[in-house]
């Protein structure tokens, strides 16, 4: 039994799939169109039954009548035709009562058809014991005969209303099924319309509730609170959607990191320009104090020595720190937020691009001394070096470049920039870059910080920068905008959150 029963729960499980579910839905509509569609045939098979039934009930009735009407023109006339009439009926009758014997007892009382029976025999005995008495048609009745009519007509009364019993059962019995069958049938109806509306529920519930799983997982990654899809359901269709939208995460993911990496080579070699400026003066400061020391026997006295030799460490000192943050820079890190002063930090990024600065280039900076922000050495740096080195290409050789911060206060704040909007509620420190270049026309605005947007000439620019900058920004908690009037200059804001303690 219990095989039975796990075999039929198997059965009428719906199938893994969004496909199966829905074939499985028709299929099970359908079967239930066709059990109504029968059970209805069937109804109406009977109901054509009994209405034929009616035909031979009235039949009957009808025979009794003609039974009556033919015995009474016998007495009145004595002829013979109505004699033979009247007999051929009453065989007539037997033999509705011979042929439909099952159909009559189910209506009336088997007891009320063998009345029947019973008074036909009894009406026949009375006739011939009445035509054994004398034809009707004698001018003087016997006393027999007298005697014998009233009890005939008697029991032809009782035959007819025998008949008129069954024709009342038949029509009771009609009615009964009809108002049944109109029972049957509202009730076969509101169950199908229930079954349908429930069927169709659960069904939308199996198909439905995945998608939307799928669509809340999809936020929650556009929100960056997760990195993958959760799997919703085992449904083959959503199982495949779901492994390709993960593996297309993945690929992206893959394709940031390498974006990434390829900006930072195009860093790089900013950077490795500058580095290779700064190496130039110690090392030539070394070379000549060597040459000096080598050279000149007058100095080998011990203080000049001495002196040459500090020069000789002091440069070494400064060249292997430029090659120090060189490799800081290029190697690859985690996350790491500390309080670094700003200004070093901004002059730093300047000397890794003192190669690409023209010298009339007028690069202003006013950075409190004293303001310290939180944020990860290597990646802020990077978003100074992109966006220092835009204003200082966006200038040319004759143009001014203004690097200031300040600290940002909420309390005391008035309405500043919309791109700064979500970072207007936390105290922060504001680094701007202003430039007095071309500015950046409207239509183009919204797109700058898309990848791979640029304006420059095939190998000046990559489009990634503004990109990668506000990746980190946005990394950090913080908000960058954009101010530019053409022909006006341009003025980038980063907004970096910082604790009142930091400041
Ligand atoms: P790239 O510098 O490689 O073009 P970016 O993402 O750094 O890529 O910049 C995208 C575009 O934004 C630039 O091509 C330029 O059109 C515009 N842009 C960025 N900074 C400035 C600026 N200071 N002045 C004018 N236009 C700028």
């Amino acid at each position: 039994m219990k095989k039975i029963i796990d075999s039929m729960a198997i059965f009428l499980r719906p199938p893994p799939s969004l496909r199966g579910k829905i074939s499985y839905a028709y299929v099970a509509v359908a079967l239930l169109t066709l059990a109504v569609s029968i059970f209805a045939y069937w109804e109406l098979r009977l109901l054509e039954d009994k209405l034929q039934l009616r035909e031979r009930v009235a039949e009957l009735f009808d025979t009794s009548l003609e039974i009556r009407r033919f015995e009474r023109n016998f007495f009145l006339h004595g002829e013979n035709t109505d004699y033979r009439e009247n007999a051929t009926y009453r065989a007539k009758m037997l033999d509705l009562l011979a042929q439909n014997q099952k159909d009559f007892t189910a209506l009336a009382a088997e007891r009320q058809v063998e009345t029947l029976r019973g008074s036909l025999k009894e009406y026949q005995q009375l006739i011939d014991e009445y035509l054994a008495a004398g034809w009707p048609g004698d001018n003087r009745p016997t006393e027999q005969r007298k005697q014998l009519e009233p009890r005939i007509r008697a029991v032809g009364q009782d035959i007819v209303a025998s008949c008129v019993t069954v024709v009342a059962a038949e029509r009771k019995l009609v009615r009964s099924s009809l108002s049944s069958f109109r029972v049957l049938l509202f009730f076969s109806v509101v169950g199908v319309a229930l079954f349908m509306v429930a069927f169709g529920q659960a069904l939308s519930r199996r198909v439905v509730q995945p998608l939307r799983q799928i669509e809340e997982s999809v936020n929650a990654i556009a929100s960056g609170k997760r990195t993958a899809l959760t799997m919703p359901g085992e449904d083959r269709e959503i199982v495949s959607i779901v492994n390709a939208c993960n593996q297309m995460l993945k690929e992206l993911e893959v394709r940031q990191k390498h974006l990434l990496r390829s900006e930072k080579l195009s860093s790089m070699g900013t950077m490795v320009s500058g580095v290779a400026h700064e190496l130039n003066n110690p090392l030539s400061n070394i070379w000549s104090s060597c040459q000096l020391l080598l050279e000149d026997k007058a100095l080998a006295t011990t203080e000049a020595q001495h002196e040459l030799l500090r020069q000789i460490d002091e440069q070494s000192v400064r060249a292997r720190n430029i090659v120090r943050s060189m490799l800081d820079f290029t190697s690859e890190r985690e996350f790491h937020k500390e309080k670094l002063p700003l200004e070093p930090l901004v002059r730093q990024a300047m000397k890794f691009l003192k190669g690409e600065i023209p010298a009339e280039t007028a690069i202003n900076l006013g950075i409190p001394a004293d303001l310290i922000v939180e944020a990860d050495r290597h990646r802020l740096m990077q978003v100074l070096l992109n966006l220092i080195k835009n204003a200082v290409e966006a200038v040319g050789t004759e143009g001014k470049v203004v690097i200031i911060a300040s600290r940002y206060d909420p309390d005391s704040a008035s309405a500043d920039d919309p791109g700064l909007a979500e970072c207007r509620s936390k105290p922060a420190i504001d680094i701007r870059i202003r430039d007095n270049g071309p500015g950046i026309p409207a239509e183009i605005l919204p797109r700058i910080f898309d990848p791979f947007f640029t304006t420059k000439d095939v190998g000046k620019g990559m489009g990634l920068g503004l990109f990668i900058a506000y990746k980190i920004v946005e990394d950090h908690g913080g908000c960058i905008a954009v101010n530019s009037d053409v022909g006006g200059g341009t003025t980038f804001v980063v907004r970096l959150p910082s604790s009142r303690s930091a400041q």
